[in-house]
């Protein structure tokens, strides 16, 4: 097989205008180029080579692909055979086949998802069933046309598509391991996709290799991605990759948003720098694709808390791979396809240039939210930004943020430095995990944990409104960070077992209602326990002035605490032995 990188590099190299222009006679149109189309033999200049994008499209026969497509379509050569011949033109060498590899295993499950791809964007075009879907594009404001060069598909309910692969000959049993049909329980098969806007999802050779499904109208999920199959591994790619990679060299930055419509979206604004992770929270091998293509990222997520969240720990994820990392906020209540619905492209333009860096953007909300204003705010601030600073893997990076922090926070650069010192860490932060037998202790963590598992609305109420910080044991811990995520296969075997555990225990017959609000109220009354704590840590240290302030502070959480847990307050005072304020 011919690396991937070799391909890419091939790709890139290639005269795409040129190439085709040999077999057609392409005229410049704006920023494509256009011709008759060579595929369905048309007279009209219904045929567009887009350079920007490196692909062909025919808006007649929708006819699409890339330089090797276009050899394996036009003149019946097969992959490797185009890549070569590419090759052989812009002059980069093929090191030989080594050895025995024949080819590609994997190559049935491609030719299944071309196929399906090709007849779920028919099924868009054409079908009555698929109006309500034309619709819903439209009232997004993407046209046809757009909709199409994207490659946008609808999967219909019913058995249409399994009726139609099979008479187009493909297999059973390489659909299944396609991820496009699933077994049912009675043994039956039924297409994995119905009643959805399908968006595809392209490897770094352009192939399409899984989708992404949006529901119309209401349920759940809202995306239901492709399961991972041997072509596709959601953690290693990124939406639109297979383009924005050309964008983000000329550029020198990627954007990174939430989903795919806001790519499609940022797309069509001219953007051609912009990807998304699917569906899931950034993963390390996601970050180290970006960082090969790219020194900077600009994260363009909602302004929401949740979108706040998700920005911060994907920000960590890119420091992690020596990516500078830049927020851009949008105004109050958009997210980036309403920005540029509303406002236009310029507007977006304006929040890419006012983007600050990640660590400076978690500085302005604290700052915002007043945290540097007493003792104890500076400490939990503190608290938020070492992760962040902790996270920069390139040490002038580190360097100039211990600087900003400790300037922020008034305290010495130095004894921040040994904050930051991941041999303190160890000691500080990080707990062992507990054995895989001990038991999983009952507590408000606990019953947030079985509350996410019951799915949603509860997974999202609960990710609003705590935070990873204030999971104390590890296990739920990483339990949590998985299922806001919606990642359950990152756990490492004891989390795994924990959940299994979990699973089998289930809610209880409580109402999750009073469950929720019951363990939000206790967590919170665990933070502020904290906080006044610290306060008695800083008395002994403070001036007489800050004292006064600090007795007022510690007045004030002391009374928001009894607030939150007004019938457990006497046993817990009684368990806690002694606790401040109390
Ligand atoms: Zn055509």
């Amino acid at each position: 097989m011919i690396p991937d990188d070799v391909i890419e590099q091939v790709r890139d190299a290639a005269d795409l205008v040129g190439i085709i222009g040999e077999h057609v006679q392409l005229r410049r149109t704006g920023a494509d180029y256009r011709g008759p189309c060579p595929f369905h033999g048309g007279t009209h200049r219904n045929f567009a080579v887009i350079p920007k994008k490196g692909m062909f499209y025919c808006y007649v026969c929708h006819e699409a692909g890339d330089v090797f497509t276009f050899f394996m379509k036009k003149l019946g050569m097969d992959y490797p055979t185009a890549v070569r011949e590419v090759a052989r033109r812009v002059g980069v060498t093929i090191p030989e086949r080594a050895g025995p590899s024949g080819p590609d295993p994997r190559e049935p499950l491609f030719a299944a998802v071309a196929t399906a791809a090709d007849w779920f964007a028919r099924q868009l075009r054409e079908t009555a069933d698929a109006e309500h879907a034309r619709k819903y594009l439209e009232s997004r404001h993407v046209t046809m046309e757009q909709a199409q060069v994207a490659g946008l598909g609808f999967a219909p309910r019913g058995t249409a598509f399994l009726d139609a692969m099979k008479g187009l000959g493909l297999r059973e049993e390489v659909l299944l391991e396609a991820g496009l049909i699933a077994k049912r329980e009675d043994g039956s098969k039924a297409p994995r996709f119905r009643g959805r806007l399908l968006f595809p999802i392209h490897d770094l050779r352009s192939r399409v290799v899984a989708f992404s499904g949006r529901i119309l109208g209401e349920g759940e999920p809202k995306y239901l991605n492709s399961p991972e199959t041997p072509i596709f591994h959601k953690g290693q790619l990124l939406y639109n990759l297979h383009t924005a990679k050309h964008g983000m060299r000329k550029a020198e930055r990627a954007i990174l948003v939430e989903g795919q419509f806001d790519v499609l979206r940022l797309a069509l604004a001219g953007l051609e720098e912009v990807v998304a992770p699917l569906g899931t929270g950034l993963t390390d091998d996601q970050a180290a694709l970006l960082q090969r293509h790219t020194p900077h990222v600009i994260l363009l997520y909602d302004s929401d808390d949740a979108g706040l969240r998700a920005t911060f720990r994907a920000g960590d994820v890119l420091l992690r791979h020596k990516l500078r990392v830049s927020v851009a906020t949008l105004p109050e209540g958009e997210d980036p396809d309403t920005l540029v619905q509303n406002k236009g492209a310029p507007a977006l333009e304006q929040a890419l240039k006012d983007s600050v860096d990640v660590l400076e953007r978690k500085i302005q909300i604290l700052e915002r939210k007043g945290f540097f204003g007493s003792l104890p705010g500076r400490r939990r601030a503190l608290d938020r930004l070492l992760p962040t600073i902790r996270a920069a893997a390139d040490p002038i990076t580190k360097d100039l943020y211990i600087s900003r922090v400790a300037e922020v926070a008034g305290i010495r650069k130095d004894v921040l430095q040994r904050e930051v010192d991941p041999k303190e860490t160890v000691t500080a932060t990080y707990r062992p995990l507990p054995p895989a037998t001990a038991a999983l202790p009952s507590n408000a963590e606990k019953s947030l944990i079985l509350l996410m598992m019951a799915g949603e609305p509860w997974r999202a109420r609960v990710t609003d409104a705590v935070d990873a910080e204030e999971f104390e044991y590890p296990i739920y811990l990483a339990l949590f960070e998985a299922l806001a995520d919606d990642a359950p296969e990152r756990l490492d075997e004891t989390a795994a077992r924990a959940y299994e555990t979990l699973q089998a225990e289930g809610l209880g017959a409580e109402q999750p209602d009073i469950i929720f609000e019951r363990a939000v109220n206790r967590l919170e009354a665990r933070r502020l326990d904290r906080e006044i704590e610290r306060i008695n840590r800083a008395i002994p240290f403070a001036t007489e002035a800050e004292k006064a302030t600090l007795a007022q502070d510690k007045l004030r959480l002391a009374a928001e605490r009894n607030a939150k847990r007004p019938t457990y307050g006497i046993i817990q005072s009684a368990r806690r032995k002694g606790a401040p304020g109390s």
